[in-house]
C-alpha cells in the first residue's frame, strides 16, 4: 500500500469514528478555533461557557455584589469546586478534595505535612528520576528541610514506575511514596491501586501527582484508599493558564497532618482575626490564603461539562484516540524512522501520544506556524495530547498526517 492510500484509508476512518463519537457534540462547547490542537495534557483549550462566567463575574459578584460575595458565594468556593471534582474526575467522596495554589505549592504542602507525620526512624521518601521537574525539586527541598533522604527510582523511560520498581525502593525506613499517575513524558499510567496497596502494607504514604490524568483517567482515589493527591486543573480539566491546583486528603488524614503554610483562610474562624492560628476543621485547614476566584471561574464551567458527561465515556473516547494516533503513526511515520513511545497496552497508556525522532524540533516549529499544535520535550519527543472533550479523530489525523508532511 503506499502513503497516499494509507492516509485516504485512515482518513475514512478518522471519519467513522467521529460520526460514531457519542461526544462529537462537545466539541461544540469550546471557544477559540485552530486547525488542530493535540496540547490538551498541557493547556487544555477553554469551553465556551468561560467568558460570559468571567463577564458575569466582573458585572455581578465582583462588580454589584463586591465584598460581599464572599460570604454569599466565594468563601465556601475552593470547597465546593474541590467536591464537585471530587465526585466528578477523582472518585472522592465530599470533604476530601479542596481548588488552591499551584500544583507546586499544594504538592509541598502535602508532602511536608505526610513527612512530618512520619514516626521516628522513617525518614525516607521515594520518588523517581523520570517525573516532572517540579516534583523532583519539591522532594529535594522537602528532604532537606525535614532532615529526610530520597531514595530515587530510576524508572524505565518508556514504560514508567511499575509496583516492582515501588517494591524494591520500600523498606521500614519509608514515610511517604510519591509518584505521578501518569508519566508527563510517555504517558505510562502507574498501577495506583497496588502501588497504595504496596506502600501501605509497608507502612508507609501515598502522595499521587494526578495532573496528567485528571479529567481524562477515571481515578478512583477512595476506592484505592489513596492518602494524598494533586494535580493540576489546567491541563484536561480547562481550568485556564494558572488555574489553581486541587489537593485531596483522606479523611482519616486530615486531622493527623499538620501543613506547613498556616493561613488565616484555613484558620477555624478567619474573621476573628485572633491571636493564634487554630486549623479549621476538615480540607479548609489546607487552604493558606485568599483563594484564587478569578482562577476558579473557568475551571467550574469546565467541570459542568464533564459532569454532563462523566469520566467513562471520556476515558473510552481517549482509549480510541490513542489507539488511532498509534496506528496512524505506525502506518504514516514508522517507516520514517518515527518511534511510538507511549504504551500500546491501553490500560498502561494515559491522555496522551509521544513520538520520537531526532528532527522533531525543527517539525514542531513548523507545524506551529501551519496552526498544528502539539508540543516538543526534550530531546527528541512529540507529545500529542488527546482531549477526548474537544479534540476529533480527523485533527488527530491531521497533526499526523502534518509530521508526516514536514518531516524532513
Ligand atoms: C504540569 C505539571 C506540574 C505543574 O506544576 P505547576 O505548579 O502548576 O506549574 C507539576 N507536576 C506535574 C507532574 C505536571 O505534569
Amino acid at each position: 500500500m503506499t502513503g497516499s492510500d494509507a492516509l485516504a484509508e485512515l482518513r475514512s476512518r478518522a471519519a467513522e469514528l467521529d460520526a460514531a463519537d457519542p461526544l462529537a457534540w462537545c466539541r461544540a462547547e469550546f471557544a477559540g478555533g485552530v486547525r488542530a490542537y493535540l496540547d490538551g495534557n498541557s493547556l487544555g483549550r477553554p469551553v465556551r461557557a468561560a467568558g460570559p462566567a468571567l463577564a458575569d463575574l466582573v458585572d455581578g459578584s465582583w462588580g454589584t455584589r463586591l465584598i460581599r460575595s464572599w460570604d454569599e458565594q466565594w468563601f465556601e468556593m475552593p470547597l465546593v469546586l474541590g467536591d464537585r471534582l471530587g465526585a466528578s474526575v477523582l472518585g472522592a467522596a465530599p470533604g476530601q478534595t479542596v481548588v488552591a495554589d499551584s500544583t507546586t505549592v499544594m504538592l509541598y504542602k502535602l508532602l511536608r505535612a505526610a513527612v512530618g507525620a512520619a514516626p521516628r526512624g522513617r525518614d525516607v521518601v521515594v520518588a523517581d528520576r523520570e517525573n516532572f521537574p517540579t516534583d523532583r525539586y519539591v522532594v529535594d527541598g522537602v528532604a532537606a528541610e525535614a532532615g529526610l533522604t530520597v531514595r530515587w527510582i530510576d524508572p524505565d523511560p518508556a514504560a514508567g514506575v511499575t509496583a516492582d520498581d515501588v517494591a524494591a525502593a520500600l523498606g521500614p525506613d519509608v514515610a511517604v511514596v510519591l509518584l505521578s499517575h501518569v508519566s508527563y513524558k510517555s504517558g505510562f499510567v502507574a498501577d495506583l491501586a497496588a502501588v497504595t496497596e504496596l506502600a501501605h502494607s509497608h507502612g508507609a504514604l501515598v502522595l499521587w501527582d494526578l495532573c496528567h490524568s485528571a479529567g481524562v483517567l477515571d481515578v478512583q482515589l477512595d476506592a484505592a484508599g489513596v492518602d494524598l493527591a494533586v494535580g493540576c486543573t489546567y491541563k484536561f480539566l480547562c481550568g485556564g493558564p494558572g488555574a489553581p491546583a486541587f489537593g485531596y486528603v483522606a479523611r482519616r488524614l486530615q486531622g493527623a497532618i499538620v501543613q506547613p503554610i498556616p493561613g488565616w483562610m484555613g484558620h477555624a474562624d478567619p474573621f476573628a482575626m485572633g491571636l493564634h492560628y487554630t486549623p479549621a476543621a476538615g480540607m479548609r485547614r489546607f487552604i493558606s490564603g485568599t483563594p484564587p476566584i478569578l482562577g476558579m471561574v473557568p475551571l467550574a464551567e469546565a467541570i459542568g461539562l464533564i459532569e454532563r458527561v462523566g469520566i467513562v465515556p471520556i476515558r473510552d473516547k481517549s482509549i480510541l484516540l490513542g489507539r488511532f494516533v498509534i496506528d496512524a503513526a505506525d502506518r504514516l511515520l514508522a517507516g520514517r524512522g518515527v518511534r511510538v513511545v507511549s504504551p500500546r497496552d491501553d490500560e498502561r497508556r494515559g491522555g496522551h501520544v509521544t513520538l520520537a525522532h531526532p528532527g522533531f524540533r525543527e517539525v514542531v516549529a513548523r507545524l506551529w506556524e501551519l496552526d498544528v499544535v502539539p508540543d516538543f520535550r526534550n530531546p527528541d519527543g512529540i507529545r500529542l495530547g488527546l482531549a477526548p472533550l474537544s479534540t476529533s479523530f480527523a485533527e488527530a489525523l491531521d497533526a499526523v498526517a502534518t509530521i508526516a508532511e514536514v518531516l524532513p
